[in-house]
């Protein structure tokens, strides 16, 4: 058995994290899961909230990340996520400017534009997400 996983959280745009970690958490869409090395293979969707890890020293780390998969092997995790963020990287102005747009988009949406509805919601969620994150500093 490995001693430490590999976590690997790559968006379209970026690596975000690529390092040994001694455990995971992350959002799965049926819950919270925990991934220590030598898991059972498997494969699932996530929802936008916090990844959390214990780096090669122990030390806790918070991740944003805004839906996408995870892909847990026994020595390996990788997420593949829409966005994601390191805590110490969320601008928290920023996500409370986008959360304010989100709302008033969806108070003045009419709800049968759903996609448009559906995409202020999204929106929401990841500045809601993001703010929640950063406040836990
Ligand atoms: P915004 O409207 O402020 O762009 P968004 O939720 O639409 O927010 P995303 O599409 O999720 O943004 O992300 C686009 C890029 O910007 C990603 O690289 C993401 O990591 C980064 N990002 C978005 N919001 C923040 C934030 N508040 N702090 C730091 N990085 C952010």
């Amino acid at each position: 058995m490995a001693e430490n996983l590999r976590l690997e959280v790559v968006t379209p745009e970026k690596s975000v994290v690529s390092e040994g970690a001694q455990i995971v958490m992350a959002p799965g869409s049926l819950g919270e899961f925990g991934v220590l090395p030598g898991h059972t293979p498997f494969l699932t969707t996530l929802k936008t909230g916090a990844l959390k890890y214990k780096d090669e020293s122990g030390r806790e780390r918070f991740v944003f990340v805004s839906s996408g998969f995870a892909e847990a092997l026994p020595d390996r995790v990788t997420v593949l996520a829409e966005s994601a963020e390191r805590r110490k990287d969320i601008d928290i102005e920023r996500a409370k400017a986008a959360l304010e747009r989100a709302e008033k988009r969806l108070q003045t949406q009419a709800r049968e534009e759903e996609i448009d509805f559906i995409r202020a919601k999204a929106a929401l969620l990841r500045a809601i997400g993001r703010i929640q994150l950063a406040q836990t500093r």
